[in-house]
């Protein structure tokens, strides 16, 4: 199974406290271990995640780091292979096989400095429409380390599925 470590590049405050909370639920449920953002740093966003790791299990991480490029030229020192997600690339399904076993996987929120295209080993697309960073990175992730409907979770709260209404387990609210 692959390694993945999420990117969100360029949050702004407080344009984008939901959608990039969301990037890294999306990260955390999708099977990556870890999310760096940049951009402006935001302490609500970083409770909020760890809110969430803290009832609903895992050892999911959040951090900041202002420069992304930065972030792009240590993870290839350490090994990782970077993988940015754009519309302009090539379609990811087709090109699976060159993505190494640990991933660094990038998304952009505003426009995407041109060293970001330069720097990855893959820019690649989730279909050629725009649409969300959060759809590419689920999408994204689903093709590198299948795990959405698997992965077990071993936190305070649990949902039991149910073909109608809600059931969980542990503490609520
Ligand atoms: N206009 C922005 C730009 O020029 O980069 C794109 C903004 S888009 C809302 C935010 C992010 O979503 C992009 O940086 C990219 O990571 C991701 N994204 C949107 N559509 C995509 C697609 N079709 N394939 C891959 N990633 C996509």
């Amino acid at each position: 199974m692959r390694e993945v470590v999420a990117l969100r590049m360029g949050h702004r405050l407080p344009r984008d406290e939901r959608i990039s909370t969301h990037v890294a639920l999306v990260a955390r449920a999708f099977g990556a271990k870890s999310m760096i953002y940049s951009g402006q740093q935001d302490e609500g966003l970083e409770r909020s995640v760890r809110r969430v790791v803290e009832e609903w299990g895992g050892d999911f991480e959040i951090s900041y780091h202002p420069d992304p490029l930065k972030v792009i030229r240590e993870y290839k020192r350490k090994g990782y292979f970077v993988l940015h997600l754009t519309m302009y690339g090539l379609p990811l399904k087709e090109h699976l096989k060159e993505v190494g076993e640990k991933v660094l996987v990038a998304v952009g929120s505003e426009k995407v400095p041109g060293a970001v295209y330069e720097e990855a080993d893959l820019n690649a697309s989730i279909g050629t429409q725009p649409h969300s960073e959060v759809a590419a990175l689920a999408i994204a992730l689903e093709l590198l380390c299948p795990s959405v409907f698997t992965r077990e979770f071993k936190g305070k709260k649990r949902v039991i599925p149910q073909r109608k209404g809600k059931k969980m387990e542990g503490k609520n609210g």
